[in-house]
């Protein structure tokens, strides 16, 4: 131990050479500036992406509800109970009243002068472990971290003898922090903590210790009847010392430690040995001279001791978090809601209660990490249907409740939206959506339908396929690599290996595994696989009997009922075509466009299920010229879920290299305004990076939101700032109400719109039906009246409008014009690709409430163009960086360009996955080329739009 002592007092800090590269390294006074600056910079990054549990090898306690397994017993091998139940009674039943008394009566408390040494190697672990098998009393702190992690974890225990003072680094030293297990367990060392309740089990949880022969200052506390039990209090009572507690709440992870962080922690232990001491001789005094007080102390720490640590949250948590998430709404609320909304709500709150809960478990984090339950409330209660509304109803929510929190050093406030939650809210709109259709559909039965007690019955494999979380594997601990065991001595004798399986870093068995995967797996197939086959395989001939091409059902009969072709009786079906179309498919030549499509996987063949997949991501193609969309058939293909998840990340990872290539970002940084400075427009321009102008398309969608919701009812100040953002946006002019309206809706793509108006409906619906006048909906109708309730119809009729014009709004044509068929040219492929997607949620959204609306478009024609500026796709998904990608490969190298940029897509997915079941005529060097007829689809006067 020698080598590795430094002092690090406060004053001057001197580290020995040899272990100056893991010791805090010295600081002097003069350079402490720089040195903090430093740190803040490296907090920060560890803060938000350093996860350092991603390190550990041995996970004890991992994030599935399994039983936590013990360490067995020394004596029996035992692992059921306490493995030193025995040895702890022993000491209840004989206490052991002979204490080390280091400190002569009546002398000060020692000072912080003495040596503190970080403790960060495995041998100075080691040398710690020698130095304290020969003391009498240790003085024991510990520090937790439970943000960035589902259960927490151990980042730093202080441990002061007479003399010295350790941090020891139980990051670096995770693994090999059972060194110390002889140590806590042997009962001949004394262990004084205060308040060893949680001290004890996250030990145990994180590292297999158990405390035995524990005194418990803050049990001293109680049975002395003192007016207050904080450790705080006791050293201001015993040592004149004052603490500053809000560092409690520090992030502990932190390396190397801030200086005012690491007295704190030294302090926190550094004077225990004294305090012990100083209330040991208050019991006995305070007992008139006999032993009673003492050892009702000594008996209630044994108690602590005793207790086993078990993973928290199990069973059904989830109805007591809901429960409590609900209470908060009931004491904001003045009154109570009716009966059914009540019911609905509770669902929902359950429901995302039930996904937080699965996300936090699959990334590691801690619930309140992933969303706050304020938050959660909001989202259930708002039910905000598109992804950036919900983004903004949760930052306006932690808005609110940030203005009331305290400020902690060295803890960087908590996101808002969390990283987790912006990674992953297509899911969470995905099921807001799901339970807008359908309340009683269970969607996402994690807990409902599976019993979580078992690791192999877990859903979270399932749950991190659809995620695309590759991290999963360390919660499992299935690195089986390392065969880390536990020994422990006991009276110098290491103790057999029985029980030993359970105490090396549990595996989860092979076939267990596999078994349950798989039916993960199919949970996951059943939910987002085809419904039904893709290719009907069905066939157009011209009149001279040539194979136009494949097709669907539909598209048959919508031929034949207009006479316009002949059924040939065929299986599967074909016709033959009555007329000469106009002009020929320039592909009917191309093996691909003429040969029949396999439902199946393309990569391995599995025909049990497929989903569709999209070669070139949506967010480039949506911007090709549309001349050279029209191919889309050839770059959709049927693929398997494994399939599926290989080919998407071999995309991601090429769609990182074009952000470097292109020097274009994934996301918009900032827009302006780029209309004509006339109130209520509507066009957006992006700002180049580096310039300071513009705000964030998330910030402006919040500032608008949070204005609309909330702006009668905010504190001027915070009104003032958020219409500061909205004035920026618009290049600082004055803002008016048209204003407000149109920014909120800058930058959502049709889709989004859609859902927004779709939601807003509802909204005024659910308002004038029920009136009551708590509810925000209502106050919004309040406020603005008839005015915005025609305005959000004819915001509606504008949509749908806008739809009509691109083509993607299934009306039954009435006019002659438009009926001319369209030669059969869209194949079969290109129309599968709208299957799932944007037709079925166009067609909800044309049912119902907006069934009216449609009536009357035809009334309205005037208003078709008011909409036409407003931009074709969210400004937060990809989709301004793939226009931007596209532009730029348009301007310097035109079609060729798209071309190649196609070529090296259709390379990266052959590349990835080696299809070996790719359609007879499929090539990567597809060239796309085609002449239009006059009524090819290819030609529609505006843009189709895929919103994929
Ligand atoms: P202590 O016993 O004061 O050393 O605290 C040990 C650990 O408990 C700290 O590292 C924190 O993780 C946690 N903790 C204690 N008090 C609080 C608090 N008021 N808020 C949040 N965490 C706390
Ligand atoms: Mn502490
Ligand atoms: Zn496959």
């Amino acid at each position: 131990m020698e080598e590795a002592r430094g002092s690090c007092s406060s004053s001057s800090r001197v580290a020995v050479a040899a272990t100056a590269a893991v010791c805090v390294i010295a600081v002097s006074g003069a350079i402490f500036y720089t040195h903090h600056r430093r740190l803040e910079k490296l907090q920060k990054q560890l803060v938000w992406d350093d996860k350092p549990q991603k390190r550990f090898k041995r996970v004890l306690a991992d994030n599935f509800d399994s039983p936590f397994q013990h360490f067995p017993s020394p004596l029996t091998g035992s692992q059921v109970g306490h493995p030193y139940e025995d040895v702890i009674r022993g000491l209840a039943e004989n206490p052991n009243l002979s204490f080390a008394n280091y400190y002569s009566d009546n002398v000060l408390p020692p000072g912080m002068e003495g040596p503190c040494l970080w403790v960060q190697t495995r041998s100075q672990l080691e040398a710690l472990v020698d130095v304290l098998k020969g003391e009498k009393e240790i003085g024991v702190d510990i520090e937790h971290h439970h943000v960035r992690s589902f259960r927490g974890f151990i980042p730093l225990i202080q441990i002061s003898t007479y003399s010295t003072d350790y941090l020891v680094d139980a990051i670096a030293l995770h693994d090999d922090m059972h060194l110390l297990h002889p140590i806590f367990a042997n009962p001949a060392i004394l262990k004084i903590f205060h308040g060893a309740d949680n001290d004890s089990l996250w030990l145990q949880r994180d590292f297999h210790i158990y405390i035995v022969n524990l005194f418990d200052t803050a049990r001293a506390c109680d049975v002395l009847g003192k007016p207050q039990r904080s450790l705080a209090y006791l050293l201001q009572l015993y040592c004149g010392v004052s603490t500053k507690k809000i560092y409690q709440r520090s992030d502990w992870r932190v390396r190397p430690l801030p200086a005012e962080m690491e007295i704190y922690a030294r302090t926190d232990a550094h004077y225990l040995l004294y305090i012990a001491q100083c209330m040991r001789a208050n019991l006995v005094q305070a007992s008139r001279n006999d032993n009673q007080l003492l050892l009702e102390v000594v008996r209630r720490s044994n108690a602590v001791c005793q207790q086993l640590y078990e993973k928290e949250g199990v069973g059904d948590s989830s109805s007591a978090v809901v429960a409590s998430i609900l209470g908060r709404l009931y004491n904001n609320s003045n009154s109570a809601m009716r009966g059914e909304e009540d019911a609905y709500l509770r669902r929902l709150v359950q429901k995302l209660v039930e996904w937080r809960d699965a996300l936090a478990r699959a990334e590691d984090e801690s619930l309140r990490f992933v969303m706050s339950d304020a938050a959660l409330l909001a989202v259930a209660k708002e039910r905000p249907l598109t992804e950036e509304s919900i983004l903004s109803t949760i930052i306006s929510t932690d808005e609110l409740s940030r203005a009331s929190e305290t400020a902690v050093p060295g803890l960087q406030p908590l996101p808002s939206p969390s990283p987790v939650v912006q990674e992953h809210v297509g899911l969470l709109c995905d099921i807001l959506w799901d339970f807008a259709e359908d309340p009683k559909d269970d969607v996402w039965p994690w807990r409902s339908t599976t019993n979580l007690s078992n690791p192999a019955d877990s859903l979270y494999e399932k749950f991190c396929s659809i995620l695309h979380i590759p991290s999963i594997s360390f919660l499992w601990g299935s690195s089986s690599s390392s065969n880390v065991v536990l020994v422990t001595e006991k009276d110098g004798k290491s103790i057999g290996r029985k029980g030993q399986e359970s105490w090396v870093r549990r595996t989860i068995p092979k076939k267990w595994r596999v078994g349950n995967a798989e039916q993960a797996r199919l949970q996951f197939v059943k939910k987002f696989s085809c419904k039904a086959p893709v290719y009907h395989n069905c066939r157009i001939y011209a009149g001279d009997g040539r194979l136009l091409c494949f097709c669907d059902r539909k598209k048959l009969e919508w031929y034949i009922k207009r006479g316009l072709a002949e059924d040939m009786n065929e299986e599967p079906p074909a016709i033959r075509l009555l007329f000469e179309p106009k002009g020929r498919p320039e592909d009917e030549n191309n093996e691909f466009y003429i040969s029949r499509k396999s439902n199946r996987c393309v990569g391995c063949g599995e025909s049990s299920h497929y989903l569709r997949y999209r070669i070139i991501p949506s967010c480039y193609r949506q911007h090709f010229p549309e001349h050279l969309k029209s191919h889309r058939s050839h770059d959709i293909v049927l693929l398997c879920v494994d399939c599926h998840e290989v080919a998407h990340k071999a995309a991601e990872k090429h769609k990182r290299e074009i952000v470097v290539q292109f020097g274009v970002p994934l996301f918009a940084h900032r827009v302006v305004d780029g209309g004509n400075e006339t109130a209520g427009s509507n066009e957006v321009s992006f700002v180049a990076e580096g310039e300071s102008r513009g705000v964030s398309p998330l910030q402006l969608r919040t500032a608008a939101m949070a204005l609309t919701r909330h702006g009668p009812t905010m504190p001027v100040e915070r009104r003032k700032q958020l219409e500061e953002i909205l004035k920026t946006y618009y290049g600082g002019r004055e803002i008016g109400p048209e204003d407000l309206k149109a920014a909120l809706i800058v930058g959502m793509g049709p889709r989004e719109h859609r859902r927004f108006l779709k939601k807003r409906l509802q909204r005024q619906q659910r308002a004038s039906n029920t009136n009551r006048s708590e509810d925000v909906d209502s106050v919004d109708t309040k406020t603005h009246g008839s005015v915005q309730m025609s305005q959000i119809v004819s915001d509606a009729i504008n949509s749908i409008m806008d739809e009509m014009e691109d083509g993607t709004l299934l009306l039954p044509s009435k006019s002659n014009q438009e009926e001319k068929p369209e030669l059969g040219i869209k194949s079969e492929a290109d129309k599968a690709e709208k299957g799932s997607g944007s037709n079925e949620d166009l067609q909800a959204d044309a049912s119902g409430s907006d069934e009216d609306i449609k009536e009357s478009l035809v009334a309205e024609p005037s208003r078709r163009h008011s909409r036409r500026s407003i931009n074709k796709e969210s400004l937060l998904g990809h989709g301004p960086h793939g226009k931007q990608v596209v532009d730029i490969i348009i301007e310097k190298e035109g079609d060729e360009g798209i071309r190649q940029f196609c070529q090296l897509w259709r390379a990266v997915f052959v590349d990835a996955l080696q299809p070996a079941f790719l359609p007879p005529g499929w090539d990567v060097t597809h060239s796309g080329r085609r002449e239009f007829g006059d009524f090819s689809v290819y030609k529609p006067p505006e843009g189709r739009d895929e919103q994929h």
